[in-house]
């Protein structure tokens, strides 16, 4: 055995410098790059991967330990994995034996031996197939799973995909006999499955978007897809997605938190069947490791994801897709802070594969890139299926009366819609029942205790609930600060959705409503019922948050009102505007799917803001050039890039002096063209019982802001205040609050 002298390893510790250990001569197998290992680590022991192995370490040698262990004879990670891993440690400046940590499947990240699993798979009895060929079976859901087993096995893969808890069906199946259980190895799939009947002939405009996209398929290329709502996108995915199957290849799309719905994932399988894989936050731990298994298996496949998808092992990746690019769930909020598109991005490179970011309304950042000509930029200009665009008008609300923040002339076009038998969606993104209460008696406000934020009314549950922190408390119970006794005498000012749906049904008493929010649909399959509702006409008028903005077509909704968005106009956030537009133009994208024509009224007191006249003559494009003029005077992004170093302590003090520290020190080592700002408090400075202050660090050019990083994690161990502040790095920051 030709055993290397040294290995590089990616101990899984929060320290950001790499570690050599050698390499002991009685080792049961050859230790590969992607491999765990346990190794010595100050006092004790921790579990690392092998990044390079190496016949010279510039360490010195009286430094370097044996490790203890090798645990993998396979390598666990790719070459290409790690290569992805390398870059995020260096371009967000975070360590990289936790980044490696995470991309090993929960089982696997600790000591415990890998195993290669072996599948379970639910085959149809002669007992079943008799029953579902004689129309036997009783119940929804138990013939939905019965008709996907007489065409394949059920596996742990496909319970997924149904919008029930498919488990606990298969299980009263096997009770029955209809259904049994057998295990066998974990192989390649034997052919490909592609439903070609269900796939639509692309429009000339699709056309030519295929074809650019694939022209190049060995080649990394970015290419920003720009298509209204209803234009088409997800077909073409779709046969991208097809093209790459063919080929026994693997393609990741990556969709939004609240976009990845049963919609979408039921209109991939109808075409690819069980190649199709999800894998999002709520799964269970060893439903995630079978994902993990089966892509790091090079089945073909099409891995549909979240955010965390994108650091999947895909040997065999040839295409990846990233739907409404734009969104801002793509960005981790807490750890590593990474965007998912940009990483997604730098995984195609890195692949030397093409990429597709697709969005009704893109960023502005992925727009300067067309600009730049870094990107390619392909436009989808009309609906598919020949549905004509919205109308869109916006109203001036001032001085008018407004009943539950209705204006007459909304309520006057909700009538006729739905007098004209069609649904009417009405937009507002605040839940509960009012955002503010305040006592009638002496004037006092219900703050969060944890919060710079006011406790919401949720009326019919009797609870004042904080939405930053999770407080949940009752109406009644006595607030120590509030010394004129409880809260029975009080004013609920402001409207949020539960109200709505109150005054509406005092106004519209013959209306079928519905409410869609997080508290209406908390419960597994409420969403799915709430939609099959709407979509069988069951519903007139309809009442929600971004909840039903994103990802879900409703065929009879031809009006959509926004009933209060002046607040995320002047929200305090340099994307306010971007924020601002993307929602209405994503909202707006609701009405009128179907034949028949949409309208869309939007309530605002600043009628006369630049982006109502951009949005109402559809021109998104040319508020996009508007916009980044106003951000490149101002000297913000993507014009220049940005960092934030947050910190937060218990102290409303400590963090600010911190930073101060920080700065003190940073200032004088800056590249040229770096600028700091701050520190300042966070815009909410408290949040769940931390104070928050921020450091805003900005850049023309992406090397000297790293570099500057790099300069300010060196100052910062040597604070004395750095123990007692928990500290962040935020590259590419997404708002500066
Ligand atoms: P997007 O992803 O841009 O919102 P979709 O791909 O969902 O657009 O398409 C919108 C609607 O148009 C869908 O109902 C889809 O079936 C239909 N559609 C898409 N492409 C075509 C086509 N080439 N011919 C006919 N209908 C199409
Ligand atoms: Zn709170």
């Amino acid at each position: 055995m030709n055993l290397p002298r040294f290995l590089g390893v990616a101990v899984f510790a929060p320290l950001r410098q790499g570690f050599d250990y050698s390499c002991p001569a009685d080792l049961s197998a050859i230790p590969q790059v992607g491999c765990r290992v346990l190794v010595p680590f100050s006092r004790g022991r921790r579990v690392g991967v092998i990044t390079v192995v190496k016949q010279h370490s510039e360490h010195p040698l009286n430094k370097i330990k044996p490790i203890i262990e090798l645990i993998d004879s396979v390598p666990l990670i790719t070459a290409d994995q790690l290569r992805l891993a390398e870059w995020a440690a260096r371009y967000y400046h975070y360590p990289l034996g936790e980044i490696v940590q995470a991309l090993l499947p929960q089982t696997a990240r600790g000591l415990a031996a890998f195993a290669h699993a072996v599948k379970q798979e639910w085959f149809i009895t002669a007992a079943g197939r008799d029953v579902w060929v004689s129309g036997g079976a009783r119940g929804a859901r138990q013939i939905a799973v019965l008709k996907h087993a007489a065409d394949e096995p059920i596996t742990p893969a496909t319970l997924l995909l149904f919008a029930f808890d498919a488990r606990r069906v298969v299980r009263e199946l096997v009770a029955k006999a209809w259904l049994e259980l057998r295990f066998s190895e974990v192989s390649v799939e034997p052919s490909i499955w592609i439903n070609h009947d269900n796939f639509l002939t692309l429009n000339p405009a699709q056309a030519t978007a295929f074809l650019s996209i694939s022209a190049a398929p060995d080649r990394y290329r970015t290419h920003l897809l720009h298509g209204v709502t209803g234009s088409g996108k997800t077909e073409v995915y779709l046969h991208l997605v097809r093209s790459i199957l063919e080929r026994g290849a693997q393609a990741l799309v990556l969709i939004p938190e609240i976009g990845l719905t049963e919609q979408i994932v039921a209109r991939f399988t109808a075409r690819f069947g069980s190649q199709v894989a999800v894998a999002h936050s709520k799964l269970s731990n060893r439903a995630r490791a079978l994902v993990w298994q089966r892509c790091n298996q090079g089945q073909p496949t099409v891995l549909l994801g979240t955010r965390s998808a994108v650091w999947t092992p895909l040997p065999k990746l040839k295409l990846i897709v990233v739907d409404e690019e734009h969104d801002a769930s793509y960005k981790q909020q807490e750890g590593l802070r990474y965007s998912a598109r940009d990483v997604a991005v730098v995984r195609a490179r890195l692949a030397n594969i093409p990429i597709v970011l697709g969005s009704a309304t893109p960023s502005f950042e992925s727009m300067a890139n067309c600009v730049r000509d870094k990107y390619s930029y392909i436009e989808l200009p009309v609906r598919a299926g020949g549905a004509v665009p919205p109308s869109f008008q916006v109203l001036d609300i001032r001085g008018l009366p407004l009943t539950g923040g209705l204006s007459e002339p909304l309520r006057h076009a909700i009538t006729s819609c739905v007098v004209r038998g069609e649904q009417a969606l009405l937009f507002l993104n605040r839940r509960g029942y009012a955002p503010v209460v305040l006592c009638h008696r002496c004037g006092w406000i219900a703050n969060c205790e944890r919060c710079d934020a006011r406790l919401v009314l949720h009326q019919a549950a009797g609870r004042l609930r904080c939405h930053h922190c999770g407080t949940d408390r009752s109406m009644h119970a006595p607030f120590p600060q509030h010394t004129c006794g409880d809260l029975s005498d009080y004013v609920a000012l402001g409207v949020g959705t539960e109200q709505i749906e109150e005054v509406f049904t005092e106004i519209f008493p013959t209306y079928r409503i519905l409410r869609i929010d997080s508290d209406t649909t908390a419960r597994k399959g409420e969403m799915a019922a709430a939609f099959a509702k709407i979509n069988a006409g069951e519903i007139d008028l309809l009442v929600g948050t971004q909840m039903v903005a994103k990802g879900h077509d409703f065929n009879r909704v031809t009006l959509v009102g926004i009933i209060d968005a002046d607040g995320r106009l002047f929200a305090n956030d340099f994307r306010a505007e971007e924020r601002f537009a993307q929602l209405v133009l994503q909202v707006a994208g609701r009405a009128g799917r179907a034949a028949l024509r949409g309208q869309v009224l939007i309530q605002t007191h600043f009628p006369d803001h630049p982006v109502f006249a951009f949005l109402s003559a559809g021109r998104y494009a040319e508020f996009v050039k508007y916009g980044l003029r106003e951000r490149e005077s101002a000297g913000l992004p993507p014009s220049r890039v940005l960092a934030l170093l947050r910190a937060e302590a218990t102290g409303r003090a400590l963090p600010l002096e911190f930073l101060t520290a920080v700065v003190a020190r940073l200032r004088p080592q800056l590249p040229r063209g770096v600028t700091l700002d701050g520190p300042i408090p966070a815009a909410m400075e408290k949040r769940v019982g931390k104070f928050r202050a921020n450091v805003l660090i900005s850049a023309r050019e992406p090397k000297s802001l790293s570099v500057s990083l790099e300069r300010a994690l060196e100052i910062i161990p040597h604070l004395p205040g750095a123990a007692k502040v928990k500290w962040s790095l935020d590259v590419d920051a997404q708002d500066t609050f």
